[in-house]
């Protein structure tokens, strides 16, 4: 089952992979971690992609398309969920053809909250788990022990980037997978148990 979360950033889709890694086997592909995972090599590629996730703009299509391949052939588990990918139409259509989506979560969240989220998000340089500062009080991860820290790209020029990105290009694709069948829509507002709560009937509900 191949499961697609959309979603403006700091709607919470990687705080909701994490929830749902808790209840289900799954292969998680989040394109941005992913190239994040390559910058930290601090290969040449790396640098390229840090430059254009900077200024929150998207990474070329062959480049992304290499990792995701790569982290969707060493697959072994029933369920895949694609957190950040696919962005546009182009994207969709390519993964129409390599894993069609059968759920496709719209996390539903105002700029207003989202940014006020994302300005205090934290992200544990070890396991990738996501915190915010308003509910924790240390730089340490209660989870694996790694450093806490900001997202090199989490500033207010690319933050603003990403949002006109997602309004443009990504926002057209919920016309699509309504009319494929296969879009749920959350209201993103809720704590992270609720969001996850629903999330999970909705994916219980067609895994039978
Ligand atoms: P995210 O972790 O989803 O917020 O993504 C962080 C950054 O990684 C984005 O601002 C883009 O620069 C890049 N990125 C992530 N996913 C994609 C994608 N599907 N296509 C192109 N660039 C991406």
């Amino acid at each position: 089952m191949n499961i697609v979360l959309i979603g403006i950033q700091g709607s919470g889709k990687g705080t909701l992979v994490s929830s749902l890694e808790k209840h289900l086997d799954l292969n998680v592909i989040s394109t941005g971690q992913l190239l994040r995972d390559e910058v930290a090599t601090g290969s040449s590629l790396g640098k390229h992609i840090k430059e254009i996730q900077m200024n929150g703009g998207l990474v070329e299509l062959d480049i992304v398309m290499d990792v995701l391949n790569k982290k969707l052939k060493s697959n072994n588990k029933k369920i895949t969920v694609f957190d950040g990918f696919p962005r546009n139409t182009e994207q969709a259509n390519a993964l129409d053809k390599l894993a069609k989506p059968d759920i496709v979560i719209y996390l539903n969240l105002t700029k207003e909250v989202a940014v006020d989220r994302i300005l205090s998000r934290l992200t544990c340089s070890k396991c990738g788990q996501i915190y915010n500062t308003k509910r924790i009080n240390t730089l340490v991860c209660p989870n694996c022990g790694g450093k806490l820290e900001q997202r090199f790209d989490d500033t207010i020029e690319s933050i603003n980037k990403r949002f006109e990105g997602f309004y443009k290009d990504t926002y057209p694709l919920i016309d699509k997978y309504k009319k494929d069948n296969v879009l749920f829509e959350v209201d993103a507002s809720g704590t992270p148990d609720q969001v996850a709560e629903t999330c999970l009937r909705i994916i219980n509900e067609h895994n039978n």
